[in-house]
């Protein structure tokens, strides 16, 4: 194993064992709800938002600790930003984990890069993108049901 794919494994079991923002916000200003049919990942998301900042960020579901994992990340790398910044970071996101680390410019994803390493495995990167595209749907505020599919 390379020290990125032991770094990989490392984080999915923290996260996805324990993962951070793991609760509700009570009257939170935006939630989105995501499913992962081809694993049974769910999860629900909370966002509150003040002047265009996501000041909070939670979520509560279950699933597999590829899909904790990354939603537990995703939460921590959003909150403190504005809502055009976490657009941004669901873009890096989806881009690294589509085309892989070798056409991945570092966009200051942190932890999140480690994540990268799920492009090993292509049926779990759906697992991994599964809470930013639900993130995406907050912040948009569609309202719809997020599918992975
Ligand atoms: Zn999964």
């Amino acid at each position: 194993m390379t020290e990125m794919d032991e770094l990989y494994q490392e984080l999915v079991m923290a996260h996805g064992s324990s993962p951070s923002n793991f609760h509700e916000i009570e009257n939170a200003d935006r939630t989105a709800e995501g499913f992962n049919p081809f694993c049974g990942d769910q999860l629900t998301l909370y966002l509150r938002i003040e002047n265009d900042v996501i000041t909070d960020a939670a979520f509560v579901g279950k699933g597999c600790a590829i899909s904790k994992a990354s939603a537990s990340l995703m939460t921590e790398a959003v909150k403190g930003k504005t809502m055009d910044e976490a657009q941004a970071k669901f873009t890096a996101f989806h881009k690294m984990t589509t085309r892989g680390m070798e056409e991945y410019e570092a966009d200051g994803l942190g932890d999140l890069e480690v994540l990268a390493g799920v492009t090993q495995f292509p049926t779990r990167i759906k697992c991994a993108i599964l809470s930013w595209r639900t993130l995406e749907s907050a912040l948009k505020a569609e309202g719809e049901k997020v599918s992975t599919e």
